[in-house]
């Protein structure tokens, strides 16, 4: 086993991460720059070491500090996290070079899984089906017309190198090609570095379903049931659970056994998460790979009683799997939110700055990964994300209610949070009944857009026709301020995370998302 692991990342994460690591004996190391010196994640590491200024270009994502302080303190192996440097095979690679493991899969792994068209022609090779559309990058505008038509429209455009929803662009007509492949061409140029695009057509309301996987160095590999990630707002999660409402014993099956195939098929090792798109005749269709640990593990973890964390580093260490699939079972269910430093009255900017009073959940079936404490100040350089509330119960509907009390007990003061919006989404009818799909979120704040003009301008009566989940979002309406939250199809009005697109300024190729 290691005797010192890097933790090559901050907030959460970084937390989740050193935790793991002490309950395993091993010292941890954290990293930070200059506006986190005082970060939870560095108060809790065993040691800490600066690398540089608060852009994550100048400290984080710089691959040469970052192994720097892992040869300084003499670090056996590095931790990536996720985002940042965590898809990049440019840190995994030198690892290997400077004798220190890279607790994740090899960089030949990453490169074959990680980019979104090599993914696509692997699944095609191995008979994963895909969302249709093209399996390269797009050359010209009349490829693309071509392509759009035979496919048929709505399409969807995305950048190869693309994440967290950049570059992606949703065309219903063919007069609208030309100028959003320019928009979106351009918005992946500017994020990534890389301007190619590919096509796929445009499932109208899938749900999002992903698998865990976890593989060892001795060609073991088994997948950890599903995780359910509809919830989302402008193509990014906010709500996970485990498992997914709609999912039975065949369909798991099916999904963990394709997970596994195209994994297989990449060579890989160490966590990784096959996405998928399901229609509503749970036909499923292969998204993308992520080759790395992913934000919403914990649901997983739960359901699973697995710690996902520590079997990554034992992995790495070289140790075979402690069990087989027909030992994974689940148990119950798990819920999860985002928590997130911003305004849902602001379109949801980032509302960085200090947290004055911060008073978190706890009691029966509540778990809180989160990276922050009283009096520390939120950085407006990083993702918002304070941390990730969950719940478990033994069934939906407890999980559900001890979500709810626990969003209740949440209170972070100074700034502002995303709290209110949980609350109201478990209070809403379809989230409920699991009737939700990728676009849902976008809809209900469309619809709480109206709400909101109900109780401006509407009588008692109108209210009085609407469900209580539909009052509990107006009464959240008329304390807000007068804006509505936007839900324009205009993507570009969207906040951008500096996070998000220095982790991908760096990257080569299309490798990487955060
Ligand atoms: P990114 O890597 O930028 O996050 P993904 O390919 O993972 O992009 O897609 C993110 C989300 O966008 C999906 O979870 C889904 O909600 C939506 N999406 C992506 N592709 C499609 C598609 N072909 N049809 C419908 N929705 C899609």
């Amino acid at each position: 086993m290691f005797a010192r692991v890097l933790v090559a990342n901050r907030g959460e994460i970084a937390v989740r991460i050193i935790r793991a690591c002490r309950e395993l004996g091993i010292r941890s190391v954290a990293v930070y720059s200059d506006v986190d010196r005082a970060a939870l994640h560095v108060r809790l590491a065993d040691e800490a070491y600066p690398i540089g200024e608060a852009p994550s270009r100048a400290s984080y994502l710089v691959v040469e500090k970052i192994i720097g302080a892992a040869r300084y303190s003499g670090c056996d192996a590095i931790h990536p996290g996720y985002g940042f440097l965590a898809e990049n095979p440019a840190l995994a690679r030198p690892c290997a070079k400077a004798n220190i493991k890279f607790i994740g899969p090899s960089p030949e792994a990453m490169e074959r899984l990680g980019s979104k068209t090599a993914a696509r022609l692997i699944a095609k090779e191995i008979g994963v089906l895909t969302v249709p559309g093209t399996l390269a990058p797009i050359e010209s505008t009349q490829e693309l017309a071509e392509v759009a038509r035979k496919t048929g429209f709505p399409i969807v455009l995305k950048a190869v190198a693309g994440g967290g929803g950049k570059g992606m662009r949703v065309v219903t007509k063919e007069s609208d090609l030309d100028s959003a492949w320019r928009d979106a061409s351009s918005e992946a140029q500017n994020a990534f570095g890389d301007g190619r695009m590919y096509l796929e057509k445009y499932l109208e309301k899938p749900r999002h379903i992903e698998i865990q996987v976890l593989g060892d160095e001795h060609g073991n590999m088994v997948y950890l049931g599903e995780r359910e990630c509809s919830v989302q707002r402008r193509h990014q999660k906010v709500i996970e659970e485990c498992p997914s409402p709609v999912m039975t014993a065949e369909l798991r099956a099916a999904m963990g056994v394709a997970a596994v195939k195209l994994a297989r098929a990449g060579k890989y090792t160490n966590a990784g998460t096959v996405e998928f798109l399901v229609d509503a005749d749970r036909n499923f269709y292969f998204l993308e790979m992520n080759t790395r640990l992913q934000v919403e593990h914990p649901v997983t973890e739960i359901v699973t009683s697995l710690d996902i964390v520590k079997l990554q580093i034992r992995i790495a260490a070289g140790e075979t799997l402690p069990f087989t699939q027909k030992d994974v079972t689940l148990r119950g269910h798990a819920i999860e939110c985002r928590i997130y430093a911003e305004d849902p009255d602001n379109n949801f900017f980032p509302s960085p700055g200090k947290i004055t009073n911060y008073a978190t959940p706890s009691g029966p079936g509540i778990r809180l990964d989160d990276g922050v404490y009283e009096g520390w100040t939120v950085p407006n350089e990083y993702d918002p994300m304070l941390g990730k509330l969950i719940a478990w119960g033994s069934d939906r509907a407890e999980a559900m209610g001890r979500m709810r009390r626990a969003l209740r007990e949440y209170q972070a003061g100074g700034i502002k949070t995303n709290v209110r919006l949980f609350e109201r989404i478990l209070a809403n009818r379809d989230f409920i009944n699991g009737s939700v799909y990728t676009r849902w979120l976008d809809d209900f704040l469309a619809h709480a857009g109206t709400a909101l003009q109900l109780t401006t301008v509407g009588t008692a009566a109108d209210l009085a026709r609407d469900n209580a989940a539909a009052i509990a979002i107006a009464m959240w309406h008329s304390r807000s301020s007068a804006r509505q939250p936007s839900v324009a199809s205009d993507e570009t009005t969207q906040p951008v995370s500096r996070w998000k697109l220095e982790s991908r300024l760096d990257q080569l190729g299309g490798i990487g998302r955060g």
